[in-house]
């Protein structure tokens, strides 16, 4: 019986325990006594627990599913006590009904493996996912023993008139931005304490996209929450995010034969503006340009600062056959009209005034040590224009619109407006005129921007972030800045390191997809730095998506800035890992 055992025991479950249990099972250490009980009777009384870390918590679930009764995806999951509630339950400003609603699994004591994970949300959230520690990881981790929470981010949609509406809503909106995982986490804790008779060893946060973004909020405001945090594609300056989407699908929008196709709920088909065909033809373009700058040519440009520097759409020949892929004359099959290269360099540029001024997003400015607030724009990479990149989110299908309608895009009239304007059409931002008019602090921003980690650093935090290079919704460039002016202010990245990664993922779309090696697995390699301080010189993952021979491949990520290159035989394997090695740029 370690000290850890001893400590912080709820009052309220250790009393039930001494009323309900006998006095054989009620030795020095209740962690005990609370493995002894029964762990479905133990599961069901979780619901009687009072003194809370948040006051205003109401438990609406506390129900025990036997091994084989529930599953996530194909998984059956093992024994585990499924507890659902909400905090803060509350009437809006609105009149509409809010709270943190939360869920977390616990598997019994005596297959817990001490650690807690807490399951990060995506989008804006809106419905409490299955707290089985899904999301970013390889497999479940509820089944190999992991106790884990999840949230909804302060606000149902059901409960909503539209997705967006709670963003009107200020409470709301702190409850997006950090508020609900805040409450969720010290929710979540306690009742590990009270379940399992301590709380958990080792403490940590896997998500992307919005996930993402609370893993940098648990890293810059609640240093001591997380002992490791996976942060993958993160939102974190979201109000350049929804500018730089915003800018992207104008660009398309601007160059769309008239008449537009519109959709039952009047979004736009833009497809026509850039069809499959030429997104194929401009890919082709970028990997005549790029592919072989890291020395093979496979389809995959590892050499992307080389590629960033050399490739211009607007001057690129085609070297085996003299064709340059900005039409000369009439539109063909083998070239681009000189509208389709300039909507696709202006989102390759991101968002500039009539000057051609670059533009900066004004709430990125207010958090303490804020990350530079330029707003951004979107790499050249081998997935640019694959389905899962820039087409996905700006472009569209024939069927479709550009997804960015629905997400950031969506929110400027709700929360990037100032004052908000639901009936803002967002397609119509002006980027000279309307600047002047976009909100200049919010939460959902200043919580994620800054670059004072130190405290977390301090307590031996790690994080890792991942990016796919070839994201159509927050600009990979967006995290390679902050981590480059995070190792500016930590003595280098050979300093910086020694507690936080980037890795960076070649062809891969928002948190997945594209031709890429989109199967991995971070959390496994971050519990071996927090626990065994064994740092990720490499992570190997996978993808059977790759549109050339071998369409399946396993290779490594390195650690920002190293890239990935070929190291095996000439003409070798390029679908094994162990035929890659991670080097440093000259
Ligand atoms: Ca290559």
């Amino acid at each position: 019986m370690n000290e850890r055992h001893l400590r912080r025991r709820p009052l309220s479950l250790l009393g039930y325990l001494l009323i309900s249990t006998s006095a054989a099972v009620l030795g020095a250490c209740a962690s005990l006594a609370a493995e002894s009980v029964d762990p479905a009777e133990a599961c069901r009384n979780l619901a009687r627990l009072t003194d809370f870390p948040v006051a205003a918590t109401e438990i609406t679930l506390a129900q025990f599913n036997p091994s084989g009764t529930t599953k996530a995806g194909d998984v059956a999951l093992p024994d585990h006590c499924e507890v659902q509630g909400i905090i803060n339950k509350r009437t809006g400003a609105d009149g509409l009904p809010y709270g943190d609603r939360f869920e977390v699994r616990l598997p019994i004591p005596a297959q817990w493996n001490g650690r807690f994970m807490f399951q990060g949300g995506g989008g804006t959230e809106g419905a409490v996912p299955a707290a089985t520690g899904t999301a970013g990881t390889a497999s479940p981790t509820l089944a190999a023993g992991w106790a884990v929470a999840s949230q909804d981010g302060g606000h149902e949609n059901k409960d909503l008139p539209a997705p967006n509406r709670f963003l009107l809503e200020p409470q709301a909106v702190a409850d997006h931005a950090y508020g609900s995982i805040d409450v969720t986490t010290r929710t979540a804790k306690f009742l590990i304490d009270a379940y399992y008779g301590h709380e958990p060893d080792h403490s940590y946060f896997v998500g992307c996209s919005t996930g993402g973004r609370q893993g940098m909020v648990f890293s810059q405001n609640f240093p001591d929450y997380y002992d490791g945090i996976v942060a993958g594609a993160p939102v974190y300056d979201l109000e350049a995010i929804a500018l730089t989407e915003d800018w992207g699908v104008q660009a398309m929008a601007a160059i769309a034969p008239e008449p537009v196709e519109k959709l039952a709920n009047g979004s736009p088909i833009l497809a026509p503006a850039f069809p499959v065909e030429d997104q194929k033809l401009f890919t082709s373009a970028v990997l005549a340009a790029c592919d072989r700058l890291d020395g093979v040519a496979d389809g995959i440009i590892d050499d992307l600062p080389a590629c960033l520097a050399k490739f211009d759409p607007a001057t690129f020949v085609f070297p085996d056959t003299g064709q340059a892929l900005q039409c000369t004359g009439a539109k063909t099959a083998t070239c681009l009209t000189p509208a389709q290269i300039n909507a696709v360099k202006k989102i390759n540029q991101g968002p500039r005034n009539s000057l051609g001024e670059k533009l900066r997003a004004p709430a990125g400015a207010v958090a303490r040590e804020h990350a530079d607030n330029t707003i951004l724009g979107y790499p050249y990479d081998g997935g640019f224009m694959s389905p899962a990149g820039i087409p996905s989110r700006k472009i569209g299908t024939p069927t479709a619109a550009p997804g960015d309608l629905a997400q950031g895009l969506g929110q400027i009239p709700y929360v990037w407006m100032s004052p908000p304007n639901p009936s803002f059409k967002a397609l119509n931002f002006d980027f000279d005129k309307d600047t002047a008019n976009l909100n200049t602090s919010t939460p959902l921003v200043t919580y994620s921007t800054s670059l004072d980690i130190s405290k977390f650093k301090n307590r031996g935090g790690k994080i890792i972030w991942y990016h796919g290079v070839s994201d159509p919704g927050p600009p990979s460039l967006g995290t390679i800045k902050y981590y480059e002016e995070l190792a500016a202010r930590n003595g280098g990245v050979d300093e910086t390191k020694n507690f936080a990664r980037l890795f960076l993922v070649p062809n891969m779309g928002h948190c997945r997809g594209g031709p890429s090696t989109d199967q991995f697995d971070m959390l496994t390699p971050l519990v071996a730095w927090v626990e065994q301080g064994s740092a990720p010189d490499r992570i190997i993952a996978s993808g059977k998506n790759f549109t050339a021979a071998p369409t399946a491949r396993s290779r490594p990520l390195c650690p920002y800035p190293q890239q990935v290159r070929f190291a095996g035989p000439a003409g070798g394997d390029l679908s094994v890992a162990s035929n890659y090695a991670c080097m440093t740029p000259k």
